[in-house]
């Protein structure tokens, strides 16, 4: 047996097999071959493989994200079999007598080449997907296949790093728990473990001779034991069993009251990334949604989401929660968060710059259709509109008028919108600054202290090296909230905290005498952050 340590993200004991996670690297080699059939026979079975893995993640998308969504992966089986494609393939084997590797990589290139000369956008965007089940076919033929979304039993997943828009791919019923080398705490994959409850350490020396390997995750201390002793194994087999009891214990504060001995209620909501996380959050006991990162829609595909896709998740969502409030927060990306058809140029500082609302106020036209979509949803629920990355009253003035443009496009169409509420996320040192007169404009403010955090302390949040230092507990993050929440109630709106540290339950007896009215939280937290309010009595000092 043996122990490697790291940095834990989230405390909680895993078991299970090890899956090596390598992105794939597809540097496809030409060879001859000598036989066609044998060739021709190898390509089929791959075919069949590849066919397998897309029906599967068409069910779990199905599942997930709604049948809007996951019709992509209808088009990719089509794409597989289509004749055309296929014809390529057989005739570049046959003729040049070449490997079927090459001769899928060949044809795909060629096929997504002629796509992206069309004139037709929708043909246009069918060439990232020829790409894709090429890539597809050559992983399967080469056996390299480290698909995320077709791992065949749960396990923990090791990797070097992995970027949000990986995470989002993987089948999460089958994930137990992550160790990677590389990442921070307060990244957004590690966000991803507290929201899907699973262990998760970061700094790992990791080694891809783990592959297969029985493994511990001890989520407390930071632990990986590989190939446990017996006794080991089974003590740590008795303390995941006293987790569950204790998990179920929490489990009876569902549906109470999120108030204090003394009476002080607050609003306890949940953060989400997707629709998937909706059930997460009912599960949880969560009054409602306080933050849905909706760019984890722009992140799960290879395109622009459609008006429509985007509807139908954000209807969804807010069907789902039944009339319970749901914040969605425009598209926060840029940073770590890169989308490749954004075509974003490289930026010597991407923290600091161009992202979130920066890209929605410069591409309008990406911003509308956002808005457009959330407010068709806000007539299937109780829907508000949150905005990320604000810094001046002028650009909540522009955000409005946006916002007054496309409801009377709606309007003109005939769709039916509800008056939604708006609200800002308070994120950098300049909102703080800024709350008194941002608070005459908006109907709420929640503070984002990831990032808040980031920007007061001059600390990048995805800098492993400044762990130690990134302090959320920093006199000038606290001192920020109590003049955000000052200056909200003075002009009659609501504030509440949806970065992580809103479940740091060492602070929210703090933060509840500072008179913070609203707490969004990781699923995972919603219960115990409840317990913690529920035995509070703010009557003494
Ligand atoms: C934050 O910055 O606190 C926040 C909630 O936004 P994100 O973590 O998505 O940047
Ligand atoms: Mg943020």
């Amino acid at each position: 047996m043996e122990q490697f340590k790291g940095k834990s993200i989230f405390h909680k004991i895993a078991i299970g097999k090890i899956f090596y996670y390598e992105k794939n690297q597809f540097t496809v080699k030409r060879s001859k071959i000598d036989n066609f059939e044998q060739e021709m026979e190898r390509f089929e079975k791959a075919k069949k493989i590849a066919l397998e893995q897309l029906q599967g993640l068409y069910e779990k998308a199905l599942k997930e994200v709604g049948e809007a969504n996951a019709a992509i992966f209808e088009v990719h089986m089509m794409m597989v079999e289509d004749d055309d494609y296929n014809d390529s393939i057989c005739n570049i084997m046959k003729e040049q007598q070449l490997n079927a590797e090459y001769a899928v990589a060949t044809t795909g290139d060629n096929f997504s080449e002629m796509f992206a000369q069309m004139d037709d956008d929708y043909m246009k965007a069918r060439a990232a997907d020829v790409k894709d089940i090429s890539e597809r076919l050559i992983a399967v033929l080469s056996g390299t296949s480290a698909d995320m979304g077709i791992m065949a039993e749960p396990v923990i997943l090791v990797a070097e790093d992995l970027a949000p828009s990986e995470t989002v791919q993987m089948d999460k019923s089958k994930l137990l728990g992550f160790i990677t080398r590389l990442g921070s705490s307060n990244s957004h994959t590690a966000i991803l473990a507290k929201t899907m409850s699973i262990p998760a350490i970061i700094g790992v020396d990791i080694q891809k001779e783990w592959n297969g390997k029985l493994a511990i995750i001890d989520g407390y201390k930071g632990l990986i034991t590989i190939e446990p002793e017996e006794d080991y194994l089974k003590e740590m087999t008795e303390k995941m069993e006293e987790e569950e009891r204790q998990k179920q214990l929490l489990k009876e504060l569902k549906g109470k009251e999120t108030v204090t001995l003394d009476g002080r209620s607050i609003h306890l909501y949940a953060n989400i990334g997707g629709v998937g996380d909706t059930a997460s959050a009912l599960q949880n006991g969560a009054e409602g949604i306080g933050l849905f990162r909706s760019e984890f829609l722009y992140l799960e595909q290879d395109h622009y989401p459609t008006e429509e896709e985007q509807f139908q998740a954000y209807k969804t969502v807010a069907e789902n929660m039944a009339g319970k409030k749901v914040i969605i927060r425009t598209l926060d990306i840029g940073a770590d968060k890169q989308v490749e058809y954004f075509n974003m140029e490289k930026e010597e500082n991407p923290a600091m710059g161009y992202r979130a609302i920066r890209i929605c106020l410069d591409r309008i036209d990406i911003f509308k259709t956002q808005l457009r979509a959330l407010l068709r949803a806000s007539a299937f629920g109780n829907i508000s509109i949150m905005f990320p990355m604000i810094i001046s009253v002028d650009e909540v003035m522009r955000i409005k008028e946006i916002l007054e443009d496309v409801k009377m496009e709606l309007k003109g169409q005939g769709f039916v919108y509800k008056e939604v509420e708006i609200g800002i996320m308070i994120e950098t040192p300049a909102s703080v600054f800024m709350s008194d007169e941002l608070a005459k404009e908006v109907d709420f403010f929640s503070i984002g202290t990831n990032d808040l955090t980031q920007y007061t302390l001059a600390i990048d949040r995805q800098n492993p090296k400044l762990d130690s230092i990134y302090d959320a507990h920093h006199p000038a993050v606290l001192r920020s909230i109590q003049m955000v929440v000052d200056n909200g109630h003075k002009n009659g709106i609501w504030v509440g905290i949806c970065g992580e540290l809103g479940a740091d339950t060492s602070l929210t007896e703090t933060f509840l005498r500072m008179g913070i009215d609203e707490l969004s939280v990781s699923p995972s937290f919603v219960l115990e952050v409840r317990k913690t309010v529920r035995d509070l009595d703010l009557s003494h000092n």
